[in-house]
């Protein structure tokens, strides 16, 4: 069985229907003896839908976005626990889109990091450089930042379950990935940080690549050794191009 997981971010994208076609699609074609693992974040409104439309494969749910707050009065907030109670059990922290364009910071993300490992939901860091950054040689000072301090607010040890997302923030969405090459350099040195908490943390943390993955980069992409999956945008909303991606 292939330890590639490929991860599905929908972003705000799809309706209703736009959710039964891709089940369809997805739950007559998929068996895990010929794709890599799949997980699929569709945005809050499609949870219960995807988690039902899924529910007789191994495919995994997860969400976009989580809470930092148990419950309460947080209008238009998710708690970890309406998460669990969708079947979700991975979720997206610290998406790029989220730290940009909605301004989230290290000290929230790593408020929603924790909640979700104290609920047992399995967070998954999203960290990576901007065009300048990469461009000032900075990209490993700014992905040890962004590790550090999630690092710092919480007791990780070797038994925490989380993945990391790298995502140079150049790449996502722009048709123009990382090489195969660069980004490999990226995830051993992710996993040289992580190394310092514990080395079986190290070995165990999945670490997946995003930015503009697709069906002719995905097969080299997945093959470098510190490279674990993918976690696809905009090539995800097509189901069959997603399935070609996910295929051994
Ligand atoms: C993303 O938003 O997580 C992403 C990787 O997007 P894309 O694949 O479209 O670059």
């Amino acid at each position: 069985m292939s330890k590639i997981l490929v991860a599905a971010n929908w972003k705000m994208n799809g309706s209703k229907s736009f959710v039964s076609d891709f089940i369809r699609e997805i739950a007559s074609n998929y068996n895990q003896e010929h794709y890599h693992k799949l997980l699929i974040c569709p945005p809050f409104p499609y949870l219960d839908q995807v988690s039902k439309g899924l529910s007789k494969t191994d495919i995994q749910i997860g969400a976009q976005d989580i809470a930092q707050f148990e419950n309460g009065a947080y209008t238009g907030e998710v708690s970890a626990e309406m998460l669990s109670d969708n079947d979700c059990k991975y979720v997206l922290v610290g998406h790029s889109e989220r730290r940009t364009i909605l301004g989230e910071k290290d000290h929230i993300i790593s408020e929603k990091f924790n909640m979700a490992i104290k609920k047992n939901l399995v967070p998954i860091l999203c960290i990576g450089e901007t065009h300048d950054q990469k461009e000032k040689s900075l990209t490993e000072e700014i992905i040890d930042s962004q590790i550090t301090a999630i690092a710092d607010g919480i007791d990780l040890d070797k038994h925490s379950k989380f993945i990391i997302a790298y995502e140079p923030i150049w790449a996502i969405g722009s048709g123009l990935s990382a090489t195969p090459e660069d980004a490999q350099d990226v995830h051993e040195f992710i996993r040289y940080i992580i190394k310092k908490i514990s080395k079986e943390l190290a070995e165990s943390t999945q670490i997946l690549y995003g930015g503009s993955v697709n069906i002719n980069n995905a097969k080299k992409l997945f093959s470098m050794p510190d490279i674990d999956g993918g976690l696809i945008g905009g090539a995800s909303l097509d189901s069959s191009g997603f399935l070609a991606i996910a295929k051994q």
